[in-house]
């Protein structure tokens, strides 16, 4: 006695349509550049990121802004972090 089967898609949640955010930088992320601790993550339009301690990434941030590339700056973390 079966009539159309309706079929039932669950749509889904409008969260996981939304493009990932980034998780925060950790004490585990590196700096490319150096091996510092990272503070700062530039977001490239392809989906790859590159990390920067504070001092590379102020230096890139000229650069990366110029070719607007997102940058995440958790640099305030700093103040955070004991010394050492
Ligand atoms: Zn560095």
């Amino acid at each position: 006695m079966s009539g159309v089967e309706v079929t039932r898609v669950n749509a889904p949640a409008p969260e996981a349509t939304r493009a990932q955010l980034p998780e925060p930088l950790t004490a585990a992320d590196r700096c490319d550049r150096c091996g510092a601790q990272a503070y700062v993550r530039a977001v490239f339009p392809e989906g790859t990121d590159l990390l920067f301690c504070a001092h590379h990434g102020r230096e890139a941030a000229p650069l990366l802004a110029a070719r607007g590339i997102e940058v995440q700056d958790g640099s305030e973390r700093l103040a955070e972090d004991a010394r050492g």
